[in-house]
């Protein structure tokens, strides 16, 4: 590994820094920053990895799925095509989908993912962890940072006995989860309380002390709020109040803690949200994929609210056009321009905030390009059709709104390049794995 890399243009929390010199340590976090030379550059423009903060990989199989016509098309119609995947998966076509989804993750830009995972219990066991070591390995294998996710889920909606569909997800008590999750203090892991319709609001606080137990006292707490409009209207019927209300007056809210979507938060739940230190995570590609809805992510920035972006459903995985779909959905709504972005365009500060947010998200020492943080960085192909031609202070927004993943030259995790030139490492034994567990799960899934 090379011990110092040199760029011609680095995005650091100054901005957009002229050759810059950064030195690494064993571990792979920058020791500094300096001023490189004139030329013999290792990339000429590099950002912050982006950590991508919402997964289920395993829904990168549902690409295809659930698109025909067929009445009432929601998000809850979706969900029973996710359940019949999620019934026939073992471990080991789990670890096959995680692992392509995962360095699939890597082309487009993300250095490290938080895994939400919810398939908790093999077919052939009931108590065991091997799917969760499934997503584990994956990750190890694939090279991303992980900070792994298992999630506690409690019953099928607000008051409501859980489904047999749902019966791979469930843990029956707080103690019980704080045992499964005991089997993973070897990696980087969080918890999961799946949502205000899966966990009984006054079980949270229990749940926390139990992983504070397990995992100590800093660790991050991840949360699907307020993602579709009927889950609101449940949450008022059922509680009295709105989803981040009735969460706020459940726990400490704090920074740990991560609101997934928090589409239908509305201006007093986001000022809960802003100040209690939390932070919102949001998934706009997916959001649109599932029909969700828009979050006012305009007044949120501008009131000084954190965030992160997740590739959710992983049906597309693309870290800058997830950015782009968030612009876009705005303008789309308020018929403006330029909704989110500032004075010095669009891109870069989108990026800045979405990485830097994410870190915080992951509790990961990333996202932002300084001396003590993994030097984990996308570089650029400026000679790439969207970009050539375009002056490097406006390079962000040319690749914000005209150019993808595609754009990419390489990534790396900890100062090591595991996408390059020459593509992903392995990427023919994971693709052919993938297609292999592909057919056969299709084949399950028609059987059922
Ligand atoms: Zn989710």
């Amino acid at each position: 590994m090379p011990r110092s890399l040199d760029f011609e243009y680095l995005l650091t929390p100054n901005g957009l820094e002229h050759r810059r010199r950064v030195h690494m340590d064993d571990a792979g976090r920058i020791r500094s920053i300096e001023a490189a030379g004139e030329d013999g550059f290792d990339a000429r423009f590099a950002i912050p990895g982006m950590p991508n903060a919402h997964s289920h990989v395993f829904q990168r199989a549902m690409a295809g799925f659930a698109e025909a016509k067929a009445g009432d098309d929601t998000f809850w119609s979706w969900r029973r095509h996710m359940y019949r995947l999620a019934a026939v998966l073992t471990p080991d076509d789990l670890y096959a989908i995680a692992r392509r989804a995962y360095a699939d993750m890597l082309a487009a830009g993300f250095t490290s993912v938080a895994e939400f995972h919810y398939i908790h219990h093999s077919p052939d066991d009931e108590t065991s962890g091997r799917m969760g070591r499934a997503v584990t390995e994956a990750a190890r294998d694939a090279g991303i940072r992980q900070v792994f996710l298992p999630v506690y889920y409690r019953q099928g909606g607000f008051g409501k006995a859980a489904s047999a569909e749902q019966g791979r997800f469930l843990h029956p008590t707080p103690e019980s989860f704080g045992e499964f999750l005991s089997q993973f203090t070897d990696v980087t892991c969080g918890i999961a309380p799946h949502s205000l319709r899966a966990v009984p609001a006054a079980e949270l606080g229990r749940l926390v002390e139990v992983a504070e137990a397990v995992l100590g006292k800093s660790f991050p707490i991840h949360m699907h709020v307020a993602e579709q409009l009927p889950e609101v209207s449940e949450c008022q019927k059922h509680h009295g109040a709105r989803p981040v209300t009735v969460l706020a007056n459940s726990v400490d809210l704090d920074s740990r803690w991560n609101i997934v979507h928090a589409t239908h938060a509305d201006e007093d739940e986001r000022a809960l949200i802003i100040n209690s230190g939390a932070r919102v995570v949001l998934c706009p590609l997916t959001e649109a994929y599932l029909g969700d809805g828009l979050f006012e992510a305009g007044a949120y920035m501008r009131g000084g609210g954190q965030w992160g972006i997740g590739s959710d459903s992983n049906v597309r995985i693309d870290a800058i056009e997830e950015l782009r779909v968030l612009e876009y959905g705005q303008r789309l709504a308020r018929r403006q321009r330029a909704c989110l972005a500032d004075a010095s365009g669009l891109g870069l500060p989108l990026w800045q905030h979405a990485a830097g947010g994410g870190a915080e998200a992951l509790q990961i020492d990333a996202g932002v390009v300084q001396p003590g943080r993994f030097a984990d960085f996308v570089t650029l192909d400026l000679a790439a059709p969207a970009l050539a031609g375009v002056a490097p202070d406006r390079v962000m927004d040319a690749w914000v709104t005209a150019g993808s993943r595609q754009d990419i030259a390489a990534v790396y995790v900890g100062g090591k390049m595991l996408a390059g030139p020459a593509g992903i490492s392995g990427a023919s034994d994971v693709a052919s794995d993938y297609s292999r567990v592909m057919k056969s799960v299709n084949e399950r899934m028609r059987a059922l």
